[in-house]
C-alpha cells in the first residue's frame, strides 16, 4: 500500500502527464509585440525547489530568457458567485506558491462582471478562505469592476480602430448567426456600421437608453473562424442591474473574456494560469490584448511608472482538480444548499473550504494535498482517499490525543470510595512532546464504550468481558465482577474492581491484553458528536444520465447525542483531536454551546473505503 502522499499521487495520476505549453489551433495574424526588459534580474531570482511541473518549467524558461522582465506575477481570479471549493484550492496553492517560490507577487482579483449571481457574502468568504489557507495577496484586493472605466475606454478604442461594432441581433438571432462546429457563421447585418454610429450607440448603451438585450458590443474578428470563440464575440451586454461593488453606476457590463485579459494586463500579470476549459479562449485573450495600443494598456497598468518594459500577460491552462465521490461545480453545490440536501455552504460534508474547515481539515493538509496532486495538462480524477490520507497524516502528527466515549456504558469502580478523585497525568501525543501533558480525572463512576464490553465474548475479543480484565487507558487494570441489566435484559451498568497495583505497571502473574478508553462520568462533559462520512457513495456522482441526488450516501451523517468527553478537551488550545480508538475530531465552533460542545468527525483512523 502506498504510504506517502507522493506515492499515492503516482498511483492515481497518469505518468508524465502534462508536458509543455501546447499551441492552439487558431493563429492570430496581428503583429506580436513582445518587449524585453533591458536589464534582466532573472539570475538573482531563486529557482523553484518544489517538484517540477510544466508550469514551473515554463517559468524557469521565461526567467532564463528574460521574457517577462524576469518577473513572476500571478493572480487568483475567483468569481464571487459561490464559496470556494477544493478545486479552487488547487488554483490558489498553485498561484500563490509560485509567487512565493520565485519571490514574485500574486494578486487576488474578483472577476465580478456578472452581478446577477454575485454578492458581498461570497467576496467575504473567499477572502477569509484564502487567508485561512495561509496565503496573502499582494497589495489591495482587486476587482475587475474597478477597471470598468478603463474597459469602457478600451472598447471605444476598438470601435475607433474598426475592431468592434454595436450589434442589434437578439440573443436567439445571434445564436443562429454564429454557425456550428462544422459550419461557419454569418456576418451580422450591423457589422459594417460606421465608426461614428458605433460610438454613438455604445455611448447610449452606457447612458441607459436601451433595455436589456437591445444591443451588444461585439469584436469584429471572423465569423468563419474554426474557433467559435472568435466569431465576433460579445464584449459588452446591457444589464440594468445593481452591482455589489459599483452600485448603479453601470447598466452595461463587459464579458468575462473581454475583461479577464485586460485586467491581467492592467495588473502587470506575467503568467495568467487558468483551467483547461479556457484553452479555446486563449486566441481571443491574445486577440484583444494585441489589438489594443500597448502604450495605452501600459499607461493604466500598475507598471506605468516602473522600471520594467511592458510585456503582455500570457495565458496557460492546466487541468482542473477532479475528485471521485465528490462534486465540485459551484452550480451543483449551490443547488445542494438551496434544496437543503446539506446544511449550508459550510456543511462539514461539503467540498467547500468553509465546509472542510468545519469538518476539521487543516490548511496544511489541503496545501500538502494540492502539492501532491501536482499540476498537469491532462485531465485525471484523483482518489478522495488521497485527500483523506493528507488530513489523517497531518492530524496524526499534530492533533493532541484525548478520550471521548461515543456510546456510554456506566462502570462503577467498586474499589474506590464515593468521593474518589484521582488526577492522572497523560501525555497529549505519543511522539510529539511539545504537545505537553494533561490531567485526566478518575472517579468511582466512569463510562466506557458499549462496544468494549461483551458478556459472552466472541473469539478473539480482547476487551472487557464478564469476569474478565482490561486496562483502562493510562490508568489501572479493572475486573468486571457483576453485570447489571434492566427488565428488558439490556446491560445498564458494570461493577468492576480495580487492581491498585497496576498504575503504570503490568499486573502480577497474569497478562491483560486489552486497553480501552474511558471518561469519568462525573467530571466528563456531555457532548454531541457528529460522525461524518463521504457525502456520495458512488465514485462518479455526476455525469451523463447520473443524478447526484441518487448517489447520496445515506450514512454521511450519524448524530450521537450522549457522548462524554474528558474535560481537558474543552481547555485545549487545539480544536483538532484524535479521540483515541475512535478517529480524528474537531470542535464545532458554530453549533457548540456553553452547556454542550459539539464535535465533528474529520476522518476515521483508517480508510474504510479503499477495500483494502
Ligand atoms: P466552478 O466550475 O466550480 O463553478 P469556476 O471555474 O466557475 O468554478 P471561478 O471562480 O471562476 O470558478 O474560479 C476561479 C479560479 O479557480 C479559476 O482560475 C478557475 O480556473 C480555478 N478553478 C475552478 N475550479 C477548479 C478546479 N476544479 N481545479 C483547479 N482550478 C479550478
Ligand atoms: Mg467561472
Amino acid at each position: 500500500m502506498a504510504e506517502t502522499l507522493g506515492e499515492l499521487a503516482s498511483v492515481f495520476l497518469p505518468q508524465g502527464a502534462g508536458q509543455g505549453r501546447q499551441s492552439c489551433d487558431f493563429q492570430f495574424n496581428h503583429g506580436l509585440q513582445y518587449y524585453h526588459m533591458t536589464a534582466s534580474d532573472s539570475d538573482t531570482k531563486q529557482q523553484a525547489t518544489a517538484p517540477s511541473n510544466f508550469i514551473r518549467n515554463m517559468i524557469n524558461q521565461d526567467l532564463e530568457s528574460g521574457k517577462h522582465g524576469g518577473r513572476v506575477h500571478t493572480r487568483f481570479p475567483p468569481e464571487p458567485n459561490g464559496y470556494l471549493h477544493i478545486g479552487h484550492a488547487k488554483s490558489i496553492c498553485l498561484n500563490f506558491s509560485l509567487a512565493q517560490e520565485y519571490q514574485g507577487q500574486c494578486n487576488l482579483r474578483f472577476d465580478d462582471t456578472n452581478p446577477a449571481k454575485e454578492s458581498q457574502e461570497f467576496v467575504d468568504s473567499i477572502k477569509d478562505n484564502i487567508r485561512w489557507l495561509g496565503f496573502s495577496w499582494s497589495g489591495e484586493v482587486r476587482y475587475s469592476s474597478s477597471y470598468f472605466d478603463a474597459l469602457y475606454d478600451f472598447a471605444v478604442q476598438l470601435i475607433n480602430s474598426g475592431k468592434a461594432y454595436v450589434c442589434s441581433l437578439s440573443a436567439e438571432q445571434a445564436r443562429e448567426f454564429r454557425g456550428t462546429l462544422t459550419e461557419p457563421g454569418k456576418n451580422s447585418p450591423d457589422r459594417d456600421r460606421t465608426i461614428a454610429e458605433n460610438l454613438d450607440l455604445f455611448a447610449r448603451m452606457k447612458a441607459g437608453e436601451f433595455p436589456d438585450g437591445a444591443y451588444s458590443l461585439r469584436a469584429k474578428i471572423d465569423m468563419a473562424s474554426p474557433n467559435i470563440n472568435m466569431r465576433d464575440p460579445v464584449l459588452y451586454r446591457i444589464r440594468h442591474i445593481h452591482h455589489h461593488q459599483t452600485g448603479d453606476k453601470w447598466c452595461i457590463y463587459p464579458t468575462y473574456d473581454y475583461t479577464h485579459c485586460i485586467s491581467d494586463a492592467i495588473e502587470g500579470i506575467t503568467h495568467s494560469l487558468c483551467t483547461l476549459e479556457f484553452e479555446d479562449h486563449r486566441p481571443l485573450y491574445d486577440w484583444i490584448l494585441h489589438n489594443l495600443e500597448l502604450s495605452s494598456l501600459r499607461a493604466v497598468s500598475d507598471l506605468a511608472d516602473s522600471q520594467y518594459d511592458y510585456v503582455l500577460p500570457e495565458q496557460t491552462e492546466f487541468a482542473k482538480l477532479k475528485l471521485n465521490y465528490t462534486v465540485v461545480g459551484k452550480r451543483t453545490l449551490r443547488e445542494m444548499v438551496e434544496e437543503g440536501i446539506v446544511d449550508g455552504w459550510d456543511d462539514p460534508r461539503m467540498p467547500t473550504l468553509a465546509g472542510m474547515r468545519r469538518r476539521g481539515f487543516t490548511p496544511a493538509s489541503i496545501r500538502n494535498f494540492c502539492e501532491s496532486v501536482g499540476v498537469a495538462r491532462a485531465e485525471s480524477v484523483v482518489d478522495l482517499g488521497m485527500l483523506e490520507h493528507a488530513i489523517r497524516d497531518d492530524l496524526d502528527k499534530h492533533a493532541p490525543r484525548a478520550m471521548c466515549v461515543l456510546n456510554p456504558l456506566k462502570v462503577t469502580l467498586t474499589t474506590f470510595a464515593e468521593d474518589h478523585l484521582e488526577e492522572l497525568t497523560m501525555s497529549n501525543h505519543p511522539k510529539e512532546e511539545s504537545l505537553g501533558e494533561r490531567t485526566v480525572p478518575l472517579t468511582r463512576e466512569i463510562v466506557i464504550d458499549r462496544s468494549d464490553f461483551e458478556e459472552v465474548p466472541p473469539p478473539g475479543f480482547k476487551r472487557l468481558t464478564a469476569g474478565g480484565e482490561v486496562r483502562l487507558r493510562g490508568a489501572y487494570v479493572i475486573r468486571c465482577d457483576e453485570v447489571i441489566k434492566d427488565a428488558s435484559g439490556e446491560v445498564t451498568e458494570l461493577l468492576c474492581s480495580v487492581d491498585l497495583d497496576t498504575l503504570g505497571k503490568k499486573p502480577e502473574g497474569r497478562k491483560v491484553k486489552g486497553v480501552i478508553h474511558w471518561v469519568s462520568a462525573s467530571q466528563g462533559v456531555a457532548a454531541q458528536v457528529r460522525l461524518y462520512d463521504r457525502l456520495f457513495s458512488v465514485e462518479k456522482p455526476e455525469g451523463k444520465d447520473v443524478d447526484y441526488r441518487e448517489c447520496l450516501n445515506p450514512d454521511s451523517l450519524q448524530l450521537l447525542e450522549n457522548c462524554v468527553v474528558e474535560p481537558a478537551v474543552l481547555k485545549s488550545a487545539s480544536s483538532n483531536f484524535q479521540f483515541e480508538r475512535e478517529g480524528y475530531f474537531c470542535f464545532d465552533a458554530v453549533d457548540s454551546t456553553a452547556e454542550r460542545p459539539v464535535f465533528n468527525r474529520t476522518i476515521t483512523l483508517r480508510d474504510s473505503w479503499s477495500g483494502n
